[in-house]
């Protein structure tokens, strides 16, 4: 027996060693911040947001931890959120060069952050050289290549061509001509673009609109992201695509099918999504439940796919709203997305706790450098109605250790503990207490528990140890704390049911709104 206990001892102490080396490493968090770029900040004065604006705010992104930017996008055009595009090779005035674009990526690179562009080929804008060339074409009667490369119809349609009996698509309105993404040259084309940013440094894609590409048509839908993403991976194998699909979880994972890296997370986002539902209800049992059943679904059609949760992006009202202006609240939100496998999306502002809803713009408004000086602010969108609420910018918030900001800044840097947290696979661990969020990722031998406190006022405590060979019928030997972020207390940084010290050396008491990260042996 005390031969027994000595080996199990020894076998610990020499898995304990193991942990503690591994357990210190940082890896790229693998995190996105999107940035509305008209509306982060402005380096000229002229009240429009732009790219040597983003670029001197670099530290503040480093700072946060994300290891990606996704910039709306950037090319001239007619719209102020730049979603109808004149010219896929050019950068708009107003967001300034192809030379601030380099060095703008340049930088970025230094921090081992990568820039990704905004790709919006289900349309372009009306004012397009293609569009104009293809209806004064349909206006003489002539042929032109560009007729091939939208979608016309002789005597019927959504859009006439005006003097003409001809007619187009346009999914969102008469001034975004859809293309024909079945055109040989439409795809050559889109080939080309790609192959544009990647040769200035480009690392990624987010796919505008995937959902309107062949309205209804999963199958042609999948075979175009599939064309896409190919052709990103033949210029750079590194290149990461992410794909918009706001729709139900069921057309979401057909979509699956094409291979993409990413399709955003929608299922659980959003007002009604289960992330800020858990949040705001203080049960975080059901994140944990549908992340698992999400994730494996995305697995079954896709292994090498990975979720791309976010809680509300420019086309939905800010988070703040949803959740009563709670800042405790907004505190569990992030940890319910933060630490979930796959790369998660955080919107520019959020971590701010700034407001917005209503009409598109009020969803858009100025980065809240400081609630006090509006002359380091972009000015908001033309057409804005609303003010921002948010009364503390990152003036005030930086310096404060208990501020929303410096709560994403420690979970964004607590996920880099766990470079797990990008492939793994998720498994969801009941623990009778429907407050609590607690989950296993297990990626290539690694593996970490996550346990996230959703109440935003009630403690829990949790013997981790007891809990985990309930869920799973399986015997942890220890657990190693990899870090926290809220008021989480246990007994030293290493748990197990082995210890004399203590005898429940297995519990970890969360106060409300906290969560910590452990890693433990492979099962
Ligand atoms: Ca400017």
């Amino acid at each position: 027996m005390r031969r027994a206990f000595c080996l199990l001892t020894a076998l610990l102490l020499l898995f304990s060693c193991a942990v503690a080396e591994e357990g210190t490493e940082r890896s790229a968090s693998g995190v996105t911040y999107e940035i509305f770029v008209g509306s982060f900040a402005d380096s000229d004065g002229d009240g429009i947001g732009d790219l040597r604006g983003i670029a001197d705010k670099l530290d503040y992104i480093e700072a946060l931890g994300v290891s990606n930017i996704w910039l709306t996008p950037i090319h001239p055009s007619p719209s102020y959120h730049h979603y109808d595009v004149l010219d896929y090779d050019a950068i708009a005035p107003e967001f300034g060069t192809l030379a601030d674009f380099d060095h703008l990526v340049t930088e970025a690179k230094k921090r081992g952050i990568t820039v990704m562009l905004d790709l919006v080929v289900n349309h372009t804008s009306s004012e397009h050289p293609w569009f104009k060339a293809a209806c004064e074409a349909l206006r003489r009667g002539e042929e032109s290549e560009y007729l091939d490369w939208y979608n016309f119809t002789e005597g019927g349609g959504a859009f006439v061509v005006t003097d003409t009996n001809w007619y187009y698509e346009g999914s969102f309105g008469y001034h975004m001509p859809d293309l024909n993404l079945d055109s040989d040259a439409v795809r050559a084309e889109i080939a080309n673009i790609i192959a544009f940013w990647q040769s200035h440094g480009v690392k990624g894609f987010r796919l505008d609109a995937v959902t309107s590409y062949y309205s209804g048509a999963d199958r042609s839908t999948a075979d175009f992201l599939r064309f896409v993403c190919e052709t990103a991976k033949a210029g750079d194998p590194e290149c990461y695509v992410v794909g918009e699909a706001w729709t139900t979880e069921q057309t979401i994972l057909a979509l699956y099918a094409s291979g993409i890296d990413s399709l955003f997370g929608f299922p659980a986002a959003d007002q009604k999504g289960v992330l800020l539902q858990g949040a705001l209800n203080g049960r975080g049992v059901g994140v944990a439940r549908f992340e698992e059943h999400y994730h494996a679904a995305i697995k079954a059609v896709s292994p090498h796919s990975l979720d791309a949760p976010f809680l509300t992006n420019h086309d939905i009202a800010r988070v703040r709203g949803m959740l009563r202006s709670d800042v405790t609240e907004m505190k569990v939100a992030a940890m319910l997305y933060l630490l979930l496998p796959g790369r998660p999306v955080v919107y520019y502002g959020e971590e701010l706790g700034m407001g917005g809803s209503g009409i598109d713009e009020n969803k858009r408004l100025p980065m809240l450098w400081s609630a006090e000086d509006e002359t380091l602010l972009c000015n908001p969108p033309e057409n804005a109605n609303q003010k921002q609420k948010l009364k503390q910018g990152v003036d005030v918030q930086n310096d404060d250790p208990d501020s929303l900001l410096n709560t994403y800044r420690d979970l964004i840097h607590l996920r880099a503990l766990a470079p797990e947290l990008e492939h793994g696979i998720m498994t969801a661990l009941d623990t009778g207490n429907d407050a609590l969020c607690f989950f296993r990722v297990e990626d290539g031998g690694r593996c970490v528990l996550v346990l996230v406190n959703a109440d935003a006022q009630e403690s829990a405590t949790l013997d981790v140890l007891k809990a985990y060979f309930a869920a799973t019928g399986e015997v942890l030997m220890g657990a190693k704390v990899l870090g926290s972020v809220g008021d989480v207390t246990t007994h030293g940084d290493w748990l197990s049911p082995l210890r004399s010290d203590t005898p429940k050396s297995g519990e970890v008491t969360l106060a409300g709104a906290s969560c910590v990260l452990l890693r433990v042996d492979a099962p």
